[in-house]
């Protein structure tokens, strides 16, 4: 089985992540053989994001949520931190602008979808607006409820433009998360990283649990799915993430574009008589 289907949230279904396994790794699978596999999975991806910028017909979107401390911003490092920054654009969402709330929730989302021919990796995403912005009453529920369907049609015209969008929720269990911080605190080259909000968001920890679910079981669909990774171990992480991107990618068929002008005589006229002087 690949890590895309034993990820991969079936449409319709229902998710409860308290019964999946946040420190999982395939029985036998040790760290250094782990790596080792993830820098073939990387090669590969970089020669696929050279044929999607080169062929110019698709497009890849890659949405990352987690709680904090989950690993976004690790897995834009070590996964995506070696395709070539010529065709790959990141946009982190953070507490919208007063310009951004004044549009619908989707519109600071929709400008950074990424064009042919690119990649785009968004750090949070419009996902957002049903999470935090539910967990803490941001807007009425009224509001929240219905930006499922919106999001799903969203998510849908992309697709039907040629953007292959695949969402990763990075799966960490309390522990972990506790033991993150903690590293913040004693290593000053993470103490940038530590904020209030870390700690006061905690208590949320189930309201969260719930967001979450219903926002992974409602906007799972054929071509936008979700996977819920096992994030605890950030080598895990990496590999699986960057397998099931790589098995998407694969299945675009993708071909370098034909040469525009007929390569004989290029070769006849110039290149020869180049050669020749
Ligand atoms: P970080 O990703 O650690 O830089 O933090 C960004 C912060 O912005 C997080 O606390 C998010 O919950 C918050 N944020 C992102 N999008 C929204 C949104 N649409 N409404 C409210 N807060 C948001
Ligand atoms: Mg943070």
């Amino acid at each position: 089985m690949t890590y895309s289907d034993a990820f991969r949230v079936e449409p319709g279904s229902e998710v409860q992540l308290e019964k999946i396994d946040a420190g999982f790794k395939p029985e036998g699978l040790k760290r250094k053989e782990g790596e080792r596999e993830f820098g073939r999975k990387v090669g590969r991806l970089r020669e696929l994001q050279h044929q999607l910028y080169a062929e110019d017909k698709h497009s890849l979107l890659i949405v990352l949520q987690g709680r904090d401390a989950a690993g976004k911003d690790g897995t834009i490092r070590h996964v995506f931190g070696p395709l070539n920054p010529q065709g790959c654009r990141v946009a982190s969402f953070k507490v919208p602008s007063k310009l951004e709330v004044s549009h619908d929730f989707l519109w600071r989302c929709h400008i950074a979808a990424p064009a042919r021919g690119q990649v785009g990796i968004f750090n949070r995403s419009h996902y957002e607006d049903v999470l935090v912005v539910r967990v803490h009453d941001l807007v009425p529920e009224a509001t929240w409820s219905k930006r499922f369907d919106h999001i799903n049609n969203f998510e849908a015209l992309l697709h039907d433009k040629g953007t292959t969008v695949l969402k990763f929720y990075l799966h960490i269990d309390r522990d972990e998360q506790l033991e993150r911080f903690g590293m913040r605190i004693s290593d000053p080259a993470r103490n940038w990283k530590i904020s209030d909000a870390d700690y006061s968001e905690r208590p949320y920890w189930d309201q969260y649990t719930e967001a979450f679910e219903d926002a992974l079981s409602r906007c799972s669909t054929e071509n936008a799915p979700w996977f819920v990774i096992p994030a605890n171990r950030k080598w895990f992480r990496n590999l699986a993430i960057a397998s099931i991107v790589v098995d998407s990618m694969e299945k675009l068929n993708m071909k370098y574009p034909e040469p525009s002008v007929d390569m004989d005589e290029i070769r006849r006229k110039y290149h020869q008589a180049e050669n020749a002087g």
